[in-house]
């Protein structure tokens, strides 16, 4: 006997999970969300992009009251660090946002089912929470079961000394080294708080380079600014163990060639190789949803598993492990549910790193580019000739527009520089309109703005950029 029966059973109330339960809600399915974290949101909400962007912004704010202000004029006493109060500006921000989700499931008549989900049958969900477990028969389910922290052999995570980001998000002090095993995005930012905050950051990648993935000449450029700000790297080093010890962690290290192996004391550990999709507990196998070697959940271009009825988004399938990837999908596979054309436009998702300054980048990199033998043009334009980057002391970075060599079509954008996560919409919203770079050196933008800079690389794509 079932306990109800939707049109729509989520299972995962992240970025995924949660848009694409509001959207089937608009469309008039009834929808239910299984989750069995006490408040909704997923990792985004809760320990991931929400917490650690409120703690770089006040670590930021200290930063500058120490740093800073004094060149605009500005005089400040002696600046001291409340990290309890930092903490709690986190957990406020935290849970504004997950009670937002609450409000809107309210509002849009959509079901809560409190607990783990497994799938008993294609339309059958099987909920067990505090009061047991209870069945619900439904016509389609989507898996929006999100990821994990990636493990690392030898590295055993203990949330005290050896962390995850969501330790590193919650340390009770400020540590006198910090070691950040991975130079991805979470390992820039969460140790570009820890930094700004008093800690030694040591940043140990296994590549040859920073931010893989994004584009080479900006993660170059970035690695010179982080270690001007004071942050370690090695290079083309892999980890072959921590082990915690009474002062902290003995880290081993060793050339990812091969070579001889040293000791790295730390008080703290971040691990943060990258994340690995969630599908334990799901009862896949059961089910028979086929699974790749990576651990993704297997969709086609609808999102739909290859067992009928079942559907799959977000970091549990292939693609950029983004928030706002997982919406999009969130919200095309309720429409293709709703007999709607639900459609993500994978070319234009932009991807931001928020240090300082910011790294943002939609589109291809040169280097993608070169490898796939595609004739560019590049324009570039830094933000040390542009206005308001001068009134904001803000002048590091630079903008770089790659359009295609025949026709001019934008192929990427990438920027780094303050804001640069809020400037790369215009070039998303560009390229989803698939303009030229010519298009944005026509536009007309205001002044003074950051975003004059995109203007001019556009210009510059052309070989005439007006302020340099
Ligand atoms: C520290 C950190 C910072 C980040 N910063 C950014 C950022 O700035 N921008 C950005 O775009 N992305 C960022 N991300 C990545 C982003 O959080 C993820 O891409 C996004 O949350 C994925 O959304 P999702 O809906 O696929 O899954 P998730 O958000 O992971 O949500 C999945 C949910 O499903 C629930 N669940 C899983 N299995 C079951 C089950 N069987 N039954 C019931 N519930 C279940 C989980 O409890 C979880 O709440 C960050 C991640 C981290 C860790």
């Amino acid at each position: 006997m079932s306990d109800s029966s939707y049109d729509v059973i989520v299972i995962g109330s992240g970025p995924g999970g949660y848009v694409c339960a509001i959207r089937a809600a608009q469309l008039g399915l009834k929808t239910a969300c299984v989750e069995r974290r006490a408040t909704l949101g997923g990792t985004c909400l809760n320990i991931g992009c929400i917490p650690s962007k409120a703690l770089l912004q006040a670590s930021e704010k200290y930063e500058e009251a120490q740093h800073d202000l004094a060149a605009f004029g500005v005089k400040v006493g002696k600046v001291d660090l409340d990290l309890k109060a930092m903490m709690g500006h986190k957990d406020g921000v935290v849970k504004a946002n997950t009670a937002g989700v609450e409000f809107l499931f309210k509002k849009n008549k959509i079901d809560w089912l409190k607990g783990s989900a497994r799938i008993a049958a294609a339309d059958t969900v099987e909920v067990t929470g505090d009061g047991g477990a209870k069945s619900h028969k439904t016509k389609a389910i989507v898996i929006a079961s999100g990821s994990d922290v990636a493990p690392l052999a030898g590295v055993e995570i203990d949330e005290k000394k050896i962390v995850s980001s969501t330790g590193a998000l919650d340390l009770p002090k400020v540590p006198k080294k910090l070691v950040v095993i991975g130079g991805g995005y979470i390992g820039l930012e969460m140790g570009s708080v820890w930094q700004r905050l008093g800690a030694e950051v040591t940043v140990v990648e296994f590549l040859d380079r920073i931010l893989p993935g994004m584009d080479g000449e900006v993660s170059k450029h970035m690695q010179r600014i982080l270690k001007k700000q004071g942050m370690t790297f090695k290079l083309g080093t892999k980890v072959t163990g921590a082990k915690p010890n009474a002062k902290g962690v003995a880290l081993t290290l060793e050339p990812a060639k091969g070579g001889s192996a040293e000791t790295v004391d730390a008080d703290v550990v971040l691990l943060s190789i990258g994340r690995v999709p969630h599908i334990e507990g799901l009862g896949l196998a059961d089910v028979g949803v086929a699974i790749d070697n990576r651990g993704r959940i297997v969709t086609d271009g609808h999102y739909a598993t290859n067992v009928a009825g079942i559907y799959a988004i977000g970091d549990v399938i292939v693609g950029p492990m983004l928030a706002h990837k997982a919406e999009e999908e969130g919200v095309a596979v309720a429409e293709l549910l709703a007999g709607q054309r639900g459609h993500v436009n994978y070319d234009a998702i932009p991807g931001v790193v928020y240090t300082w300054p910011e790294v943002a980048q939609v589109g291809r990199t040169e280097e993608q580019l070169k490898e796939d033998g595609v004739a560019y043009k590049a324009g570039k334009f830094p933000l040390t000739a542009n206005g308001r980057a001068r009134a904001m002391n803000a002048t590091d970075g630079f903008v770089k527009i790659l359009a295609d060599a025949k026709t001019d079509k934008v192929l990427g954008v990438h920027i780094l520089s303050a804001e640069a996560g809020t400037m790369i919409a215009e070039a998303a919203l560009a390229m989803e309109f698939g303009a030229s770079a010519e298009d944005i050196a026509r536009t007309c933008h205001a002044h003074p703005t950051l975003n004059e800079a995109v203007k001019e690389a556009a210009l510059a794509v052309d070989g005439r950029p007006l302020h340099i």
